[in-house]
């Protein structure tokens, strides 16, 4: 099912990833390359090359350079593994470092209680602005917010971010924290052209 579904996106060879939380970046260099790695991020430089992950709370993080385009899956886990740092770091290794990035739907603090243990280490590694209330006045984790101070790192100050929360947002997305939903969002994003593609 999965193919024709994919095919309706976009009709070239996708590469998707067994995400395990990390900080390893794939570097894609013909369509389709390294799909099912296992990582959480993917670079590209070749045109027609369909770079996914897959999502319910977690953030989808599209990177766009001059050239190359990237995308990470970024839990807390993965954010403190680095995985938005490594993704940079691979795209300027194309010569194509992210000069602006779109951070997709994900779960938002309002929504996301988390235990003050890990929120000290999220926010030793990327600062107060992490730490954030639930409705209900419990400690939560600001996930996009690290996500910014990693880009913000790397000198990515040029974020799309809608504020979709994956929880509140029923309608439209799936979430595994508010209803234990085992459906993911996929977010890709690829170079126009036909370049290597089969
Ligand atoms: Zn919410």
């Amino acid at each position: 099912m999965l193919a024709p579904r994919r095919a309706a996106v976009v009709d070239h060879p996708w590469t998707w990833l067994h995400q395990v939380h990390g900080a390893d970046v794939v570097v894609v260099e013909h369509p389709g390359q390294h799909a099912g790695a296992s990582a959480d991020a993917a670079v590209t430089a070749t045109p027609g090359a369909v770079l996914a992950v897959t999502t319910a709370d977690c953030v989808p993080l599209v990177l766009v350079g001059d050239g190359a385009v990237g995308v990470a899956h970024a839990g807390w886990r993965g954010l403190v593994a680095g995985v938005v740092g490594a993704t940079a770091a691979a795209m300027a290794d194309l010569g194509a470092p992210p000069r602006r990035a779109v951070v997709g739907p994900c779960v938002r603090p309002a929504c996301y209680e988390f235990g003050t243990d890990d929120l000290d280490v999220v926010a030793a590694r990327f600062g107060d602005g992490v730490r954030a209330v639930t409705t209900d006045g419990r400690p939560a984790l600001d996930v996009a917010a690290g996500v910014r101070a990693a880009l913000a790192e790397v000198g990515v100050l040029d974020v799309s971010d809608d504020g979709t929360c994956t929880a509140c947002d029923a309608e439209r997305y799936w979430s595994f924290r508010a209803r234990g939903e085992a459906g993911r969002v996929a977010t890709v994003a690829w170079i126009e052209g036909e370049e290597g593609t089969t």
